[in-house]
């Protein structure tokens, strides 16, 4: 056990080395710098092996890989692909560089015909073709290419005067391939939203499964982002570099910020991004371009996590200024996409950071309406915050007091964050949870009769207006029991009036607050003991 967790933190130590480690630097040749590059990538593989993480890069071909390679099969592919760009290119002649888009293409291809066994396990004849040991082999192979042609704008100055419309069309205009499960997973929470019921819920949660399963943009991630990345960096000078550019700029943006696509690229993606992070000028282009809450992501929970955290503290002001009328709907979007962060709480400080920053800049209003946002499963943080800042008179508040406010939001307990979910909610909402969030008086008059309402609502838009108002009203000024912070009322009298009902409840919820502070022995039946 010792030992392994020694390899487990020498592990985690290494991979956070090799992450800072293969800038571009005249004084080391292109392959050193390579080779460099790969350390991560080839230390996240060794330990998905070594911790039989199963899946992923694991994940072996359909073919003896003794025999020699298939012309048309994935090894030849690969191995053809990468002699071409790194072997045949000597500096001055340039090779035949046309059968880089049919190979790229090729390897496309075998690897959706690898995962739709990989996900189905239905068996096709072109699975022989799937001839690698690892997916990581061919990935890794792909990678090496893709960060050669990065690190030597000549070499990929070369394959583009050659082959440039064919290359942009297989690496810029072809979107990836997440695979049939990723695709109609997305269409199906489009049509039901993020919580579906019944039926719905499990077949989605299957296609869920099954859409992880198919790893097939994975395993070429690492190419196509090297690709984008070289084209972003340098200064452009003909209008044909500015213009692709533009366009790789635009497109890793929108596969950093796209839910399905972002997921299909996996770790592969922040890995890859590593020269954006460097480079404060391009970090910022990229925020600028839409990108931010995707670096705010990548900050979170990825094995580029220490680099991105230390960007996104350097970040300029100018990434956090939005297009006035554009801002309230990005900066909301912001939100909730640094609340998705929130919950693996080991970014707590990005998250608050990212908060402090829109709230410097817009106030009040992203977080009220990232509060109301169905999008999230859990906006209460959101409409908690809006409601103590809208309380206490909007103070221009530190970092550290935000951290205080998240301090005391996670303190609270369920219920009562659902208090301000209801104050969040618009009128059509709280009708919905009107018995949930509503007065916790059982003979509270004003909700027996609103429910009554809800229950039978006449065609008399007049009645109907008025029964809105009170709702409101009735919503307005709600406390809660200050001695087990738990439980809701809809105003002093209602309190007051189920005080003794509530007094043993009141006492076992106190208990088992306690207990949370306090938590039972580890060990309560001794099972451990000699
Ligand atoms: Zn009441
Ligand atoms: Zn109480």
């Amino acid at each position: 056990m010792e030992e392994l967790w020694a390899t487990l933190n020498d592990n985690a130590d290494k991979m956070e080395k090799f992450s800072h480690q293969g800038r571009a630097d005249p004084g080391k040749s292109v392959k050193e710098t390579v080779e460099e590059r790969l350390l991560l990538a080839r230390e996240a593989n060794r330990n998905n092996v070594l911790f039989g993480l199963g899946g992923g890069f694991a994940a072996q071909g359909m073919a003896d890989t003794n025999e020699a390679p298939s012309p048309i099969g994935m090894m030849h592919s690969v191995n053809l692909l990468r002699k071409i760009v790194i072997e045949d290119y000597d500096g001055g002649a340039a090779p035949d560089f046309s059968q880089v888009p049919p190979l790229l293409s090729r390897i496309r291809e075998l690897f959706r015909v690898f995962y739709n066994f990989k996900v189905t396990s239905i068996r096709t004849p072109d699975l022989i073709l799937c001839d690698f040991d690892h997916v990581f082999d061919v990935s890794v192979i792909m990678h090496e290419v893709g960060l050669t042609l990065q690190l030597d704008p000549p070499r990929l100055q070369a394959l583009m005067d050659q082959i440039g419309d064919e290359f942009e069309k297989v690496v810029l205009d072809t979107e990836p391939d997440v695979g049939p499960y990723r695709e109609a997973t997305a269409e199906y929470m489009d049509m039901y939203g993020i919580k579906p019921s019944g039926q719905v819920y499990w077949r989605l949660f299957r296609m869920f499964e099954k859409a992880n399963e198919d790893d097939a943009v994975y395993a070429t991630g690492w190419f196509y982002i090297d690709i984008l990345v070289a084209f972003m960096l340098g200064t452009a000078e003909t209008a044909e570099q500015k213009r692709l550019q533009k366009k790789a700029l635009e497109k890793l943006v929108f596969w950093s910020c796209d839910k399905k696509i972002r997921g299909a690229f996996g770790d592969c993606l922040a890995d890859s991004m590593r020269p954006i992070y460097w480079d404060n000028d391009l970090l910022t282009r990229f925020c600028q371009a839409g990108g931010l809450g995707a670096i705010l992501g990548d900050g979170g929970m990825n094995v580029s996590s220490g680099i991105a955290g230390t960007a996104i503290r350097t970040l300029p002001d100018a990434v956090w200024d939005m297009e006035s009328d554009n801002s309230l709907p990005t900066t909301s979007k912001l939100l909730l996409d640094l609340g998705e962060m929130s919950k693996h709480r080991t970014a707590d400080d990005i998250f608050l950071y990212g908060c402090h920053n829109i709230y410097k800049r817009y106030g009040i209003a992203p977080f009220i309406r990232a509060g109301e946002s169905d999008e999230w499963h859990e906006p209460e943080f959101f409409c908690y915050v809006a409601q103590r800042l809208q309380d206490e008179g909007l103070p221009s508040r530190t970092e550290e007091e935000w951290k205080k406010l998240l301090g005391d939001f996670r303190k609270m307990p369920v219920t009562v964050r659902g208090r301000y979910r209801w104050s969040g909610l618009d009128s059509a909402g709280r009708w919905q949870f009107i018995d949930y969030y509503g007065c916790d008086n059982r003979d509270c008059s004003e909700k027996a009769e609103l429910l009554r309402h809800c229950q039978r609502p006449t065609g008399d838009e007049a009645i109907n207006k008025e029964m809105d108002r009170r709702l409101y009203e009735w919503g307005k000024n709600m406390v809660i029991c200050d001695a087990c912070r738990s439980k809701p009322y809809c105003g002093v009298n209602c309190q007051q009036a189920a005080a003794s009902s509530h007094a043993a409840r009141c006492a076992l919820i106190q208990r088992r607050q306690n207990q949370a502070i306090n938590p039972p022995p580890a060990d309560p039946m001794g099972w451990f003991q000699e």
